[in-house]
């Protein structure tokens, strides 16, 4: 049984009701609670952590090409490092480094750039010449090695361990957590939130949180909320414990890809095709079960021929930009959103913070201003050109 998981019906009424159960609902519910907000259930349509939390790659970064999210992210990075003791539970964060590998010339003169903002924003990070990489990745063919940028203290936590801490503190605070319950729809009277109507009844509440994952925009409508949002598959493999032979995270924007080989030696990287795929079938394919296979070879040749413990899909939801969507849902009082989430396991501990500190004062940080909903009915998109992600949005991908 899962820490805190209810097997009850849902009250009738909560102060904030917070629809979905992945990394981004459970650190809210976490966050609220610790703030003083005792009345805060959370359901979820199948079991916590069943979404794309519980089937990611688990890479943290805060080194991005873009300031709106170098800086949310960094406030990430700073708490992942003390996460473990503060939910009292090990997330197994492995701060081993996280190596943005450049395959030509081009992404090396990127991997500069980049650097140059990071310094402006205190973020440390190193661009690696040839050498320098090749001596990081002695296993990977030097072919596809020209250069780098490592971030030192970014790496990758255990996904599973991440939502079980998280339940289990929010549980520990008093949230109250519902598997099995589906929200059908968002209530609203007058402009303003008033509940959700779900399979187990309706529910009011002071306020409505849609943490709905790759469902959200379907949420959202019910709310009568427009957004462009699409729903992306993604797939990843996981393969026999091998000997170690990558010590840091690597995310390859030539290969459209990203792997890291976990403490235990199994090698965990997923790869994309440069397209959208919006089908939302959990289902793995063999056309990227062969693209894995593939480019993986390329760059480590000693994987071949390793077994395959698991092949796995999951589903986020991305906005045109890729960036997510923090905040208030347009036009309606006491709708909050986080959802557009890409690399939404690394950002929890940053996003729920502050979205937290944003329901319950009123306050905006400006780390998450950037990403409000109005921006996508604006127009104004955030350019962000190191996201290891299909190139599906108008802005993202290289
Ligand atoms: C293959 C893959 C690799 C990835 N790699 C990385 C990575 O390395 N680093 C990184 O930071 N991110 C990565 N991501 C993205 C990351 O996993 C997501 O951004 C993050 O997990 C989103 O969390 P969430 O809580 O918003 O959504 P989810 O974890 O998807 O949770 C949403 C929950 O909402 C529930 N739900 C939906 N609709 C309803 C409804 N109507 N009623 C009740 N419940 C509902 C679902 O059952 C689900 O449990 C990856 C994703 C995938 C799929």
């Amino acid at each position: 049984m899962l820490p805190g998981v209810s097997s009850e019906l849902p009250a009738r009424s909560y102060d904030v009701v917070i629809v979905g159960g992945g990394v981004q609902g459970l650190a809210l519910a976490y966050e609220l609670c610790r703030r003083g907000v005792t009345s805060v259930a959370v359901l979820d349509r199948s079991w916590p952590g069943s979404g794309a939390s519980g089937r990611n790659g688990e890479m943290i970064r805060s080194a991005f090409a873009s300031t709106e999210w170098s800086r949310l992210f960094h406030h990430s990075l700073a708490r992942w490092a003390r996460l473990s003791a503060e939910l009292d539970f090990n997330v197994l964060f492995s701060p081993t480094g996280y190596l943005i590998l450049a395959s030509t010339e081009d992404e090396v003169r990127r991997c500069a750039q980049d650097a140059a903002t990071h310094a402006r924003l205190g973020i440390d990070t190193e661009v690696l010449d040839a050498r320098a990489a090749r001596r990081l990745l002695p296993a990977a063919n030097p072919d596809l090695v020209f250069g780098g940028l490592l971030q030192p203290r970014a790496g990758f936590a255990h996904h599973d361990a991440v939502v079980w801490a998280y339940l289990r503190a929010a549980a520990r605070l008093g949230a109250h957590v519902f598997p099995g319950v589906e929200v059908h729809a968002v209530s609203t009277a007058a402009g303003r939130v008033t509940g959700v109507r779900t399979s187990r009844g309706p529910i009011s509440a002071g306020a409505v949180v849609n943490a709905a994952g790759a469902a959200a925009g379907q949420l959202n409508q019910t709310a009568g909320v427009r957004l462009p949002l699409v729903q992306a598959r993604l797939e990843m493999i996981v393969t026999e414990a091998l000997k170690p032979f990558l010590r840091h995270a690597v995310a390859s924007p030539h290969l459209l890809g990203y792997c890291h080989q976990t403490g235990r030696g199994e090698f965990v990287g997923g790869t994309e095709l440069p397209r959208t795929d919006e089908t939302g079938s959990l289902n793995a394919t063999y056309e990227l079960l062969r693209d894995m296979a593939r480019k993986w070879v390329r760059l480590f040749p000693a994987l071949a021929g390793v077994r395959l413990l698991r092949h796995w899909a999951g589903t986020v939801s991305e906005a045109p930009d890729l960036a997510p969507v923090i905040g208030t849902a347009p036009g309606i009082s006491r709708f909050y959103l986080t959802i557009g989430w890409v690399y939404g396991f690394m950002a929890a501990p940053a996003s729920a913070d502050l979205l937290a500190e944003q329901i319950v004062t009123g306050h905006v940080s400006p780390l998450i201003e950037p990403f409000s909903a109005q921006r996508l009915l604006d127009g104004r998109l955030i350019s962000e050109s190191s996201l290891v992600v299909a190139a599906g949005g108008a802005l993202a991908g290289r």
